[in-house]
């Protein structure tokens, strides 16, 4: 017996990777391409290094409360975290604890089984409807917990409200986490029904549409004693998850709405542009909601697309899953990024003779 034998093995999650180069164009992790509001800049020029000495406020009460008021919720009903990574983790910790399997879909987010690994969460992955569309009856059996994101990931597909409370209303006696990342471009959320199912917890956060990948910030909705069993487990573990810059630029984030709704306009927009683009050119896809595109040719290998398309300084995101290898991930970019990226393709479909 070595000390081996006690180590808590896992297989992590990958993410995409962050190259650096000069005059790439990042289309693999679904940041968004604009920068966070101006409220965020002018807050970053007035932080104070003295203060870094300091602690951060160990409840995240500056940011708790703005959210809430944005939300029309009570401070009570809100939990922020480290990126919604971080809130998930403490979710899956929190509220998935029983011998029965959590239940999620079997092509979605890839971090979900990681956890459930990591934290020795049974869990089954449900196959999707043909279509890729989650189907509620699936969900009803007997399952420890559920999650699914909404719109689903790398797929882009949103599920109506009305399916999304099928499955909530179906499950009563297990906490059902709906994660919105990508709920800001078109989707209706799920923080509409927080107030007549107890069991809903709906995650959100800064990555995507506030543009704050970067400043790790995430949150979740629900009623009050879920958020405090969360509150419960986050203070057993960390205290100070959200350091201070965080906390006051992520306040500045969600004040400036008027900047919030433009950007998030600009990249539907761009998003229906470069569909109607892709189609014309023979590409398939689920039709996306979130702030990205997951396509296929069927004429082009998925692996080689994202090949050529990385020699010329293109990042998209491909996955190994035999599932989707025909797929990429095209992250929604600015339109000139996205011209770039057009031209790139149909140069290759040209030289493939496609
Ligand atoms: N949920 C989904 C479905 C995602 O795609 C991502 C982004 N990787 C996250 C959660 C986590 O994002 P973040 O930790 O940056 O909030």
């Amino acid at each position: 017996m070595s000390w081996e034998s006690h180590v808590r093995r896992v297989v992590p999650y990958v993410p995409g990777e962050q190259p650096n180069k000069p005059n790439m164009i990042k289309l693999n992790t679904n940041e968004c391409p604009y920068p966070p509001a101006k409220g965020v800049q002018d807050a970053m020029k007035d932080l104070k290094l003295a203060d870094f000495r300091l602690y951060p406020d160990p409840e995240a009460g500056s940011l708790v409360h703005v959210l809430a008021d944005y939300y029309g919720l009570s401070d009570e009903q809100v939990f922020v975290g480290v990126g919604s990574d971080d809130v998930l983790a403490i979710a899956f910790q929190t509220f998935f604890n029983s011998d029965k399997p959590i239940l999620f879909p079997q092509i979605t987010y890839s971090f979900y089984d990681v956890w459930a690994d990591l934290y020795k969460i049974p869990y089954e992955a449900v196959v999707l409807q043909e279509d890729w569309h989650i189907n509620p009856e699936d969900y009803k059996r007997e399952n420890g917990g559920i999650i699914f994101p909404n719109p689903n990931a790398p797929t882009g597909l949103l599920e109506s409200l009305d399916a999304v409370e099928e499955i909530v209303k179906a499950n009563p006696d297990v906490v059902v986490i709906v994660d919105e990342a990508y709920i800001d471009f078109g989707g209706k959320s799920a923080l509409a029904l927080i107030d007549r199912y107890e069991n809903l917890l709906v995650v959100q956060t800064f990555s995507k549409s506030r543009a704050m990948a970067g400043m790790r910030i995430g949150f979740a909705m629900g009623n009050k004693k879920l958020i405090k069993y969360l509150n419960d487990v986050k203070f057993s573990t960390n205290s100070y998850t959200m350091n201070r810059p965080s906390l006051v630029m992520g306040v500045e984030s969600v004040r400036d709405d008027a900047y919030f709704k433009e950007t998030t306009a600009k990249i539907i927009a761009t998003r229906e542009r470069v569909k109607s683009e892709l189609s014309a050119l023979g590409f398939e896809f689920p039709d996306s909601m979130s702030n990205f595109i997951f396509a296929k040719h069927p004429e082009i290998s998925g692996a080689e697309l994202y090949e050529a398309l990385r020699e010329k300084n293109i990042f998209v995101r491909h996955f190994n899953n035999p599932l989707i290898a025909e797929y990429n991930r095209i992250t929604i970019g600015t339109d000139e990024e996205m011209d770039v990226f057009l031209a790139c393709v149909k140069e290759y479909m040209k030289e493939k003779g496609v």
